[in-house]
């Protein structure tokens, strides 16, 4: 067998309350959680329900669908049945629409406070209705409809005002006893948002659901979540991650997944370890590191593949790896747990790697180290 140590955590997680989302806890010490939200209209349930079951296939364990109309909250109670995980209804401006997605069995329900008008007077038939169906609620600020009063207190989207009109809202709820609520206090510019999470953590016990807002197209939006999920993650603050991306939502699950694996807050998948190149190299590195992580696509065991460049460093990196190679002279050197195996010449470097992957898996997954 492989011996697997379990993988040490980044930090220590604040004790938060925990609620539960349909079957997935949020807080209380369970793992963070990665979700994402459709981009269909929800009233189009077959398309709905079509790309919530791509990204329930992509490891998306909650998913939060709009409802803006009538129509969309018609269709919530088919998608929140039909949907193999928890559908929580998105609620800006109108309250009606809260009472709806509750009776509708949606498994939570995200409120904004700074755009739902005459909410305050709701709040007590809410937190009713909420506590009857055990319906979590979302308390979601979002620096981009920050309440108006907050706005002329503090002249912008502050970490203090996005905070203050967060722990007002959760106040109201907490006069009628409810108190089965997360929060997100979400802004566009990373370090803003990271201090609004700092002090919200600071002020209160509830489950934190960590996103930085129109964080921008793929690459410019992985960063600043993976930088700013990571500074408040690495300090033990978070229990829900969204990585928003202008990106299909598939696409956010997969950075998201990626961040929690990178800080040992989950178990490690797929780990292909490749250098960079230099003008060492003896093969054409990137060729060889896309090649093998696309054949190795999809695998669900914890296994460290190095794709090493030349024999410098290569030798040492794939022998920490379960699998390696290091090529060097046209050839490559495979390494399992250490010992080469074999060489081969480099036309069969990749297809080698596979071959013996796959035999790992196999022998993990007998053992039962799937991830
Ligand atoms: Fe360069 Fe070799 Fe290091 Fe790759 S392993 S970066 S080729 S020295």
């Amino acid at each position: 067998g492989v011996p697997q140590l379990p993988p040490r955590p980044i930090a220590e997680r604040r004790l938060s309350r925990r609620i539960d989302v349909g079957q997935v806890p949020v807080g209380g010490g369970a793992p963070v959680s990665v979700q994402s939200m459709t981009t269909t209209r929800t009233s189009d349930i077959g398309a709905t329900l079509q790309q919530i079951a791509e990204l329930t296939a992509s490891g998306c364990q909650i998913v939060r669908v709009a409802c803006p109309t009538q129509d969309d909250a018609d269709a919530l109670s088919t998608i929140a049945r039909k949907s193999q995980i928890p559908v929580i209804a998105d609620i800006h401006f109108q309250p009606k629409y809260v009472f709806a997605a509750i009776e509708a069995g949606c498994a939570a329900v995200r409120v904004n406070p700074g755009n739902i008008k005459q909410f305050d007077d709701k709040v007590k038939e809410i937190a009713g209705a909420a506590r009857d169906h055990g319906t979590p609620i979302r308390i979601g600020v979002n620096a981009g409809s920050l309440d108006r009063r907050l706005l002329q207190k503090y002249g912008r989207a502050t970490p203090e005002a996005l905070v203050e009109s967060a722990l007002w809202e959760a106040s109201l709820f907490e006069e009628h006893g409810f108190r089965d609520i997360k929060i997100s206090v979400k802004h566009n510019d990373p370090v803003v948002m990271i201090e609004a999470y700092r002090q919200l953590a600071a002020r209160c016990d509830y489950p934190l659901h960590l996103g930085v807002t129109e964080a921008g197209p793929a690459f410019q939006g992985t960063i600043k979540s993976a930088v700013a999920f990571g500074a408040l993650l690495s300090e033990g603050i978070g229990d829900t991650i969204r990585v928003s991306l202008s990106a299909p939502p598939a696409e956010e699950v997969k950075v998201g997944i990626q961040i929690l694996e990178s800080l040992n807050l989950r178990q490690r998948r797929l780990e292909i370890v490749s250098c960079p190149s230099c003008g060492r190299a003896q093969v054409d590195v990137y060729k060889l590191a896309d090649e093998v992580t696309a054949g190795l696509d999809g695998m669900e065991v914890p296994l460290r593949v190095a794709v090493m460049g030349c024999v410098v460093n290569g030798p040492g990196e794939a022998r920490e790896a379960d699998l390696g190679v290091a090529s060097g002279n046209g050839k490559g050197q495979i390494f399992v747990k250490g010992e080469v195996i074999k060489t081969v010449p480099e036309s069969k470097i990749v297809e080698t790697l596979i071959e013996e992957a796959m035999k790992i898996a196999a022998q993990m997954e007998q053992d039962g180290v799937a991830a």
